[in-house]
């Protein structure tokens, strides 16, 4: 494994080592993520959804052996988000665990959280102030480089860091501040839904706990007088000139896939949200060079990594931003495109590898949620899935991997978590969690 970096992240699963081993029906389980491919029917295809105009012969031969049905991944109530729809399918319940978008992104950055901390998505962002009111003026400050925004991040941090805070520079305009023993309850918005808009409201709203409110206050005025910033307003640049703390929460307690069912797993995805659900659940986070989580990606070298870790693992997931981008930039030929790619470079030589391989396997590929191209942005409404056991192959001639398909299979899983169970085929074992102790210290109640 020259080209593979490996973090290895899970906590030691010690207790599970004295427990029966549990008998699984197949030997190697590989889960493909297709972020957003999920659309709507669309006039210019002749009424066809991006998924039925694609050239997708790997997902369409999975769909007429295997399993097709529908799966509500995200719930009723709950913000139509990647984080919320991606817990589903991997098997936990958003209404059980989700606690919010920061304790996952912490975990991905492998940012160590206690029980009683509270960990926030932490924006640069470019804030106008004007008249006494607060306008946000750009949510990324100009997509910043990451080399620009660890200027800044790491020359505040010092500044800021306490017993009660952390700051953690990450990627772009994407940081992290770990407020130790604080409160969740304050209500913050996503700057991302409030381009070009008065954010006055929300920002007066910091101003309930005094303590975050100065270090936002601090680091406005450190950042206004910082070098990155003269240099960014001299070349025309939105400086980034405030943090805005949002999707803050106190971290998951996820029993991990280990405890669960007795599987060793893995996750192969450039997104810090996807990486960081893989951590909460116990399982490998592996990177791959060139993976970038957007139209660009390295989609064979997913599939590659995958299949490299699956000599070890029994179970790998793969997620696939790609089509989610495409869909938010309301690009229908780019959406196809990126479709067709993660058909041919991802769930093709996901499927051969594994024929090769020679054992028992199963292969479940799903979207996450809708991000129509009509839309450009998140859409409600079941997804449809595939499952694919290669000891028990179907006959659905017709079919082919679509959401209209899907629609004809009598098969709507409503508790989007549940999916999981069906697909891995053995009922998990119950593990007592306690919210004091780590991952490796919950109670098994009821072996399987
Ligand atoms: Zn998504």
């Amino acid at each position: 494994m020259t080209d593979v970096n490996t973090i290895n992240v899970a906590e030691s699963t010690d207790q599970t080592q004295d427990l029966p081993k549990m008998e699984l029906p197949a030997s190697k389980y590989v889960i493909l993520i297709g972020d957003g491919m999920a659309d709507l029917p669309i006039d210019d295809l002749g009424g066809k959804t991006v998924l039925e105009k694609a050239r997708t012969p790997a997902m369409d031969h999975l769909a007429k052996l295997g399993e097709l049905g529908r799966v509500l991944t995200i719930p009723d109530g709950f913000p139509l988000g990647s984080d919320v729809a991606n817990m589903s399918l991997i098997g936990y319940s958003p209404k059980k665990f989700y606690t919010g978008r920061g304790p996952l992104e912490a975990a991905a950055m492998g940012i160590q959280m206690n029980p009683e901390d509270v960990a926030f998505r932490c924006n640069l962002v470019t804030l106008r102030f004007r008249e006494g009111r607060v306008y946000m003026e750009d949510y990324s400050a100009g997509h910043i480089s990451t080399e620009e925004a660890h200027m800044l991040i790491e020359d505040l941090a010092p500044l800021v860091a306490s017993r009660s805070f952390g700051l953690f520079a990450g990627v772009s305009y994407r940081h992290l501040l770990l407020w130790r023993g604080g409160p969740e309850g304050i209500s913050t918005v996503p700057p991302h839904d409030f381009t070009g808009m008065d954010v006055t409201e929300a920002w007066h709203i910091y101003e309930e706990e005094p303590l975050l409110y100065e270090l936002l206050t601090k680091a406005i005025t450190f950042f206004h007088r910082h070098a990155v910033n003269e240099k960014r307003r001299a070349e025309g640049k939105p400086p980034a000139n405030a943090l805005w703390p949002w999707g803050q929460g106190r971290r998951p307690l996820f029993a991990t896939f280990s405890q669960l069912y007795d599987i060793d797993s893995a996750v192969v995805a450039a997104v810090d949200l996807i990486r960081g659900l893989g951590v909460w659940a116990g399982m490998e986070v592996i990177n791959v060079p060139g993976a970038t989580g957007y139209l660009d990606t390295n989609y064979r070298g997913k599939a590659d990594a995958a299949l490299r870790a699956l000599k070890e693992k029994t179970l790998v997931l793969v997620h696939v931003e790609a089509p989610d981008e495409a869909g938010h930039m309301g690009n229908l030929r780019e959406k196809i495109r990126a479709i067709e790619r993660f058909d041919k470079e991802v769930v093709g030589p996901v499927m051969d590898g594994l024929r090769d391989m020679g054992g028992s396997y199963r292969i479940l590929v799903a979207p996450d949620h809708y991000t129509p191209v009509s839309l450009k942005t998140h859409g409600p409404g079941p997804v449809p899935y595939v499952i694919y056991d290669s000891l028990s192959p179907k006959d659905n001639s017709d079919a082919t991997f679509s959401e209209p398909a899907a629609e004809q299979s009598p098969i709507m899983i409503k508790e989007g978590h549940k999916l999981m169970e069906r697909f891995i085929g053995v009922t998990p074992r119950e593990v007592e969690l306690n919210p004091k102790k780590k991952a490796s210290e919950q109670k098994i109640v009821r072996p399987n």
